[in-house]
C-alpha cells in the first residue's frame, strides 16, 4: 500500500520480507541492541522501518504469524513468502504510533533556521506536524528532497543542529512515560556537522536506561568514524522502480513523456482522460513513481555508463534514448512541477485540470533541455 496513511507496519512496507523478519526475530528473542543505523535509500523503506520495528517493540500485543523457519524465508529467487510477526495495529501504543504522537518515540531530522512560527533557535522539535504530515504523506517514498520542498526550502540544505543533538542527549536521559524504551529515530545524521555529531556521541556511547537510538542513512561516508563504529549496522536492500510500483506505470509514463515533445490537444486529453480515471491515490502514486523515473534518467544521464537497472521502461528505444533530456537545467523545475501537482491532488483539485497545466510545465522544460 502507498500513501495508505500514517500506518507504519511492516505489512505496509514494500519488499522487504526477508530483512523484516530478521528484525523481528530478534527483537523476539530480546537482543535489541541500544544503537542501530539503518543503511539503504529511504524509497527502499529505511526510514518507515525504523519506525515500525519500534512500533513492532512497544506493541503490547504483537501479532506472530505461522511458523515460518529462517530458510523458508525466501523462495529459490530470494523473494519473501511471508512476514513471520507484525505488530497488532490497535492495541494503545500503535495507535500512537500509527499517529506519529506517541510519547516515547522521538523523530529527529534535518530542519531549517527559518520556522513557519518563527520562533528562534528552532530544532526538530518545532517542525514535528510538518514532520509527521510529510511521513503520512509519501510513507515509504518520501526522499530528502520532498522533505525540504514540503518545508518549502527546495534550494537550501536543512541540517540536524547542536540544539537537535543536545535534545537527544536530554531524551535518553528521560524515563519512558509509557514503553519499555525511550525511543529516538534519527533521519539523515550525515547531515549534523561534527559538534552535533561530538554532542550526539555522548548518547551513543552511553546508554542510559532502556533506550534505541536508530541512524537511518542513504550514505554513510560523511557520518563521523566513532560513531559507526558505536552503532549495529542493519543493511536495507534497495529496491528497484519496478519493485516498488505497480506494473503498468512504466508504459503509462513512456506514453506520456513521447507525447510532451510535440503537444497534440487530443492525445494529450485522451492520455489526462485515462489518468483521470484512475482515482487519487493512483494518481499520487504515479506521480511519485514519476518523480523517481526522472531522477533514474537524469542519473544516467550525469553517470555515464553506471549500471542502472531503474532505466529499463520495457522499451528499448526509450531507454536508449529519454534520459539524454533530463538535464541539470530541467530536473529540478520539473520536481517542483510534479512536487506541485502532487499537493494539488492532495487537497482535491480536479486531476484532469491538474495533469493537463502539469503537462504543460513538463513538455516546455524537456525542450529547454
Ligand atoms: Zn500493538
Amino acid at each position: 500500500m502507498v500513501y495508505s496513511g500514517s500506518t507504519m507496519q511492516f505489512k505496509d512496507i514494500k519488499n522487504q520480507r526477508v530483512l523484516i523478519n530478521k528484525l523481528t526475530e530478534i527483537i523476539d528473542s530480546g537482543r535489541v541492541s541500544h544503537a542501530q543505523l539503518f543503511l539503504g535509500e529511504t524509497r527502499s523503506g529505511s526510514l518507515a522501518l525504523a519506525v515500525a520495528y519500534m512500533q513492532y517493540l512497544s506493541c503490547s500485543n504483537r501479532q506472530h504469524y505461522r511458523p515460518v523457519a529462517p530458510e523458508q524465508w525466501c523462495d529459490d529467487y530470494g523473494n519473501a513468502i511471508d512476514l513471520r510477526a507484525d505488530s497488532c495495529g490497535s492495541c494503545p501504543s500503535c495507535r500512537k504510533f500509527m499517529e506519529l504522537v506517541h510519547s516515547d518515540l522521538h523523530l529527529v531530522f534535518p530542519n531549517i533556521t527559518t520556522t513557519p512560527k518563527g520562533s528562534e533557535n528552532p530544532s526538530a522539535e518545532d517542525f514535528q506536524a510538518e514532520f509527521r504530515d510529510f511521513m503520512t504523506k509519501y510513507g515509504q517514498y518520501g526522499t530528502l528532497e520532498q522533505w525540504y520542498y514540503e518545508l518549502d526550502v527546495e534550494n537550501k540544505q536543512g541540517m540536524i543542529r547542536e540544539k537537535d543533538a543536545a535534545n537527544v542527549v536530554r531524551y535518553v536521559t528521560m524515563r519512558p512515560y509509557e514503553a519499555e524504551y525511550k525511543m529516538i529515530v534519527i533521519w539523515c545524521p550525515e547531515t549534523m556537522n561534527s559538534r552535533a555529531a561530538n554532542e550526539l556521541l555522548k548518547s551513543i556511547e552511553e546508554p542510559y536506561g532502556k533506550t534505541l537510538i536508530i541512524l537511518v542513512t542513504e550514505n554513510t561516508e560523511r557520518i563521523l568514524p566513532t560513531i559507526m563504529s558505536r552503532v549495529q549496522l542493519v543493511r536495507v536492500p534497495s529496491l528497484s522502480l519496478a519493485d516498488m510500483f505497480p506494473a503498468d506505470f512504466a508504459p503509462l509514463f513512456v506514453d506520456w513523456m513521447r507525447m510532451l515533445f510535440k503537444l497534440n490537444m487530443a492525445r494529450l486529453a485522451a492520455w489526462t482522460d485515462s489518468v483521470s480515471k484512475m482515482g487519487r491515490e493512483r494518481q499520487k502514486q504515479f506521480l511519485a513513481y514519476s518523480l523517481e523515473a526522472l531522477r533514474c534518467c537524469f542519473l544516467l544521464n550525469v553517470t555515464p555508463g553506471a549500471i542502472q537497472p531503474d532505466g529499463d521502461f520495457g522499451d528499448a528505444k526509450f531507454n536508449q534514448s529519454f534520459y539524454t533530456v533530463v538535464t541539470g537545467n530541467n530536473i529540478s523545475l520539473m520536481n517542483d512541477a510534479i512536487n506541485h501537482t502532487l499537493r494539488a491532488i492532495e487537497r482535491n483539485a480536479t486531476p484532469g485540470l491538474a495533469f493537463m497545466a502539469l503537462s504543460f510545465k513538463m513538455s516546455s522544460y524537456i525542450l529547454k533541455k
